[in-house]
């Protein structure tokens, strides 16, 4: 039952492999060169059958020399033989080289378009597929195409060029072959075909009942002291006993498969051998005895040709499954597309920074219900904002759809006064700047990092680290701006790689900044910091800042909470906490920001004039009009500490 399930199933792992993705390998290899590399192949069979013939002219001309002692030019023959020679190796060397080429290039382009179909398919496609399975496809599958493919392609060609050349070869000799030959490849196909399916599923099979062995083996070697405390060795290795007997059953099938072919391929292979045998008797007076010989041994070969061409096909098959798999995602959905001309805004789009929802619905995926339920507000230019709401309310929603990672299905976002879900992509997401709730840097430089698209100059970069009081630590690092950042900026601390995101939002001066708070992982010293820069270095901006810690927004011009996809409530601090049923004032009481014991340097961060006079003003009304008469615990010790730092005076 695959409903409920966010993961989706990856699909087309073993299995025929369908025309289209031949056809689509084939363009990606370029259809000419494609047809000349069957032309020379031809040739080149051509040629080696030749050269064999040729030998056994040479052959017939010894014998009758023997025979007759009628003279005859060895040395032409020495010639001919050489050159037939050449002509073989020039045309395999030729062969080769186009094939590889052209597989280069066919990889290139499949690379290319499963990379351009991937980085603009929609952030659900995200949400359901995971990481590894996308990982796998590039470089695995990638690997597979680039390097394996056009190996196994030369080997299963070679197979069946070769197998060709000798049937033809034979049916020209002795054409009543055919009658014997045409039969006997039905059987084959029929054969060859009811054995493939059979092999992939066994081999899939082998396949997975093999990584629990090795996943069993590392896990008890990793765990072999509790293993031995609990005295548990027996079950352990009879655990792994039934683990490689399950293995072996499925490799004992595959080898017992492939010698059951074995055996039918030698049997379909004999009798063309006794086809050619019989007709060479039968018929001995109208061939010669060095055509009958060469006969002979081309049938000979035949066997083997049968046999290579069923392996290295089945081989072939599954390499091509990473075409397969390549080529799916060319055809993902994509986001909408990244600039439309006629509606590019203006250069210096958003101006004032006024954000708008107009009634705007949205659900993740189609089937699933709406997370944002018609939500309206404005944010006026330079406001800042703290959004607030239980875990699950649709605050992180909101900013999914003002970047448009996932579309509403419903409604309007208007950005002064342009609707940003009729803009292309590119245009909307340049102009905005968000702080990301975990700070995301890329394996690169400092540099790198904070000026992507190499727009601005070191000094501007300088200046910005300066802002966020990292100039320090960069100066200090060995090489500045141009020190290397680990993968996930590993060789930076949590809050200093959030503040190299500050710093990165600083420098494109963006009129909206979406910050998310960053939860748990850093110290309240470090959290501070950041608010602390966020407010000095935005103050022109719209910030809109997403709260997990209630008094990081205390000072914010209007708090929006969200309820279930909806707003429950907007307005300003003083307003919200002067209403006795506001959900607002209940979070403020619940939470532990107001109490002394939390966080000194962060209620100093936050007390700036603005919160502490809201503060002032609650606390002089009371704790509200209908919220009772006494101001409640929390808040008293946290306005009672504000007067005491001096930053309220004590009337
Ligand atoms: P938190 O404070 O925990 O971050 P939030 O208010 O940001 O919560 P959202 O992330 O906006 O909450 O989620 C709102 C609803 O949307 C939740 O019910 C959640 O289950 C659902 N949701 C969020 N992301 C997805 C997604 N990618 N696919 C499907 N449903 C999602
Ligand atoms: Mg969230």
């Amino acid at each position: 039952d695959s409903k409920g399930k966010l993961m989706i199933k990856e699909d087309q792992e073993v299995g025929q492999v369908t025309g289209t993705v031949y056809l689509n390998y084939i363009k990606a290899y370029g259809v000419v060169s494609f047809f000349a590399l069957i032309l020379f192949w031809s040739a080149e069979q051509a040629v080696r059958v030749l050269t064999n013939w040729y030998l056994s002219q040479w052959t017939q001309a010894e014998m009758d020399y023997m025979a007759t002692g009628e003279s005859f030019d060895r040395y032409a023959y020495v010639g001919g033989y050489l050159g037939f020679a050449f002509g073989f190796v020039a045309l395999t060397s030729a062969r080769s080289w186009m094939n590889l080429l052209s597989a280069l290039h066919a990889s290139k382009v499949i690379h290319w378009k499963t990379l351009a179909g991937l980085v603009r398919a929609p952030v659900l496609f995200f949400d359901v597929t995971p990481v590894g399975r996308i990982l796998n496809r590039f470089s695995k599958d990638t690997d597979d195409v680039d390097f394996l493919l056009s190996m196994s392609m030369s080997e299963f060609g070679n197979c069946i060029m070769q197998l060709l050349s000798t049937l033809i070869f034979l049916a020209v000799i002795q054409p009543i072959l055919l009658a014997g030959i045409v039969p006997i490849m039905g059987i084959y196909y029929i054969m060859q075909k009811y054995y493939r399916r059979s092999f992939i599923e066994m081999q899939r099979l082998d396949a997975i009942s093999r990584s629990p062995i090795y996943s069993h083996f590392s896990e008890s070697l990793a765990g072999v002291e509790t293993i031995r405390a609990y005295r548990l060795e027996t079950a352990f290795a009879l655990s792994s006993d039934h683990k490689v007997d399950a293995n072996h059953r499925a490799y004992f099938t595959l080898k017992m498969a492939g010698e059951w072919l074995a055996m039918r391929l030698d049997i379909l292979g004999a009798s063309i051998v006794f086809l050619t045998a019989i007709l060479a008797i039968t018929r001995r007076d109208l061939v010669t005895v060095s055509l009958a010989a060469l006969t002979l041994s081309e049938a000979l070969d035949v066997t083997l040709f049968l046999k290579s061409a069923v392996t290295s096909g089945a081989m072939f098959e599954t390499r091509f499954n990473s075409v397969e798999r390549l080529t799916a995602y060319w055809d993902l959905p994509q986001e909408k597309p990244a600039e439309i001309e006629d509606r590019k805004p203006d250069d210096d789009w958003p101006h004032d920074g006024v954000i708008e929802y107009e009634d705007v619905w949205m659900r993740y995926r189609p089937e699933l219900d709406p997370v944002l339920k018609g939500v309206s507000f404005t944010i006026n230019s330079g406001d800042k904002v703290g959004i607030v709401g239980r875990t699950g309310s649709g605050k992180s929603s909101l900013i999914v759809t003002l970047f448009r990672l996932v579309e509403p299905y419903e409604g309007r976002i208007l950005l002064d006064g342009v609707n940003i879900l009729e803009l292309g992509l590119n245009d909307v997401r340049g102009r905005i700047a968000a702080i990301p709730q975990d700070p995301v840097l890329f394996s690169g430089s400092v540099r790198t990092n904070l000026d992507p698209y190499d727009k601005h100059s070191d000094v501007e970069i300088w200046e910005a680290l300066s802002h966020v009081n990292l100039k320090e630590v960069v100066a200090g690092l060995d090489g500045g701006i141009s020190a290397t950042v680990a993968e996930n900026g590993d060789n930076f601390s949590v809050g200093q790689r959030q503040l190299l995101c500050v710093a990165r939002a600083l420098l494109r001066q963006p009129r909206v900044l979406v910050a998310d708070e960053a939860t748990a992982s850093v110290d309240s010293e470090t959290d501070s910091l950041i608010q602390k820069t966020i407010r000095r270095e935005f103050k022109q901006c719209t910030v809109v800042t997403i709260a997990h810690r209630i008094n990081t927004i205390l000072d914010s011009t209007k708090v929006l909470v969200m309820d279930s996809g909806v707003v429950a409530e907007y307005d300003t601090v003083p307003t919200l906490m002067g209403r006795a049923d506001s959900s607002f004032r209940k979070m403020v009481l619940e939470s532990d920001a107001t109490t002394p014991s939390n966080s000194r340097a962060n209620s100093r961060a936050n007390s700036r004039a603005n919160s502490s006079q809201n503060l002032a003003a609650m606390a002089a009304s009371g704790g509200g009009g209908g919220g009772g008469s006494r101001l409640p615990k929390g808040l008293n010790t946290f306005v009672k500490r504000l007067q005491d730092e001096g930053e309220v005076d004590k009337k």
